[in-house]
């Protein structure tokens, strides 16, 4: 209700009402209405600042929850990240050495998405780096899992092939009972006396001493070498391994054939750049040549024979029935 406002009159010596004109009535209830409405625009505003609705509340406990969520689960991508590398490590360190494969190389376990931004739709967002920092991770988890994956599918597949590769890689000596008269390793050139790489073991012996093939497989090349090998044959067990066998003075076998281990190729010679009978018997990895010593199997001279003997009497059936 309004306040009647009085005034004294010293000539009537009363209180008479002071009446104010409707135009400053209505000036002084604006200012009063804008005063008002500004006090409680700014008490709201200070309102806002320093204390939450219970909407705004919810919603922020929600977010901290969220946040406290995405941490928790990129510490537990991390523990699998880690348990991935177990794998990896025992794949790497167990099953392919068991099997000579190949590693995977570690810039294809780290790769992925390299170079592409996917998660650029997330900057926008305050905790963009949050987001980013989990997907990304889960991505890593998720590329290195499938890697991991196929890897043991190959291993499984290499063990599988395990007796058929103990049947292939080269397990035996070439040429029984003779001696080693030259190593695999850098020695003096026979013939310039440089110092040279030797990519075998050299096997003295007489001329048409019986050459064996030391794994299962098929022969590639079977014939005269101008390289300085000579007569010479190559033959491919796969598993990533060939043998070569040079300066024979005869060649026993043909280029596709298939041969056994302890199968005669061909014989001893002194064909090609040698200076004397004898055996240069190489062992090639994926091309690369290899120390052949790591390749000779402990066989007693009776099992050896007994070997030598199968395959020679493999061989005769096979050219039977063909
Ligand atoms: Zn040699």
């Amino acid at each position: 209700m309004a306040k009647v406002k009085y005034k004294f009159n010293p000539h009537t010596l009363k209180f008479d009402v002071i009446s104010h004109p409707l135009r400053k009535k209505i000036a002084n209830i604006a200012i009063h209405l804008f005063v008002n409405l500004t006090l409680a625009a700014t008490l709201v505003y200070i309102y806002s600042i320093f204390l939450d609705t219970p909407k705004e509340k919810n919603i922020k406990r929600e977010i901290e929850n969220t946040i406290v969520k995405y941490e928790l689960f990129q510490r537990k991508i991390n523990e699998k990240v880690l348990l991935v590398k177990e794998f990896q490590k025992r794949d790497n360190n167990i099953y392919r050495a068991i099997f000579e494969a190949d590693t995977i190389p570690a810039s294809q376990k780290e790769g992925g998405y390299g170079g592409v931004n996917r998660y650029k739709s997330f900057e926008k967002f305050e905790h963009a780096n949050l987001f980013i920092k989990t997907f990304t991770l889960f991505d890593q988890l998720n590329w290195q899992v499938y890697l991991q994956s196929k890897s043991f599918d190959e291993v499984i597949d290499l063990a599988r092939n395990k007796e058929k590769m103990t049947h292939c890689i080269p397990a035996i000596q070439p040429v029984s009972l003779t001696t080693i008269s030259a190593h695999f390793g850098f020695r003096s050139d026979p013939f310039t006396h440089h110092l040279k790489m030797h990519y075998g073991i050299d096997f003295s012996g007489s001329i048409g001493t019986p050459v064996h093939a030391t794994g299962e497989g098929v022969v590639v090349s079977a014939e005269f070498s101008f390289t300085g090998y000579g007569k010479e044959v190559v033959i491919d067990h796969g598993f990533g391994y060939k043998t070569r066998y040079a300066h024979l003075s005869k060649i026993e076998v043909q280029a596709g054939d298939k041969i056994i281990r302890g199968q005669v190729i061909g014989l001893l010679g002194n064909s090609g750049r040698s200076t004397g009978p004898h055996l240069h018997y190489e062992v090639m990895l994926r091309n690369s040549a290899i120390d052949p010593l790591n390749y000779f199997n402990d066989l007693t001279s009776e099992d050896y024979d007994d070997m030598v003997k199968f395959a020679t009497v493999g061989k005769t059936e096979h050219d039977t029935l063909d």
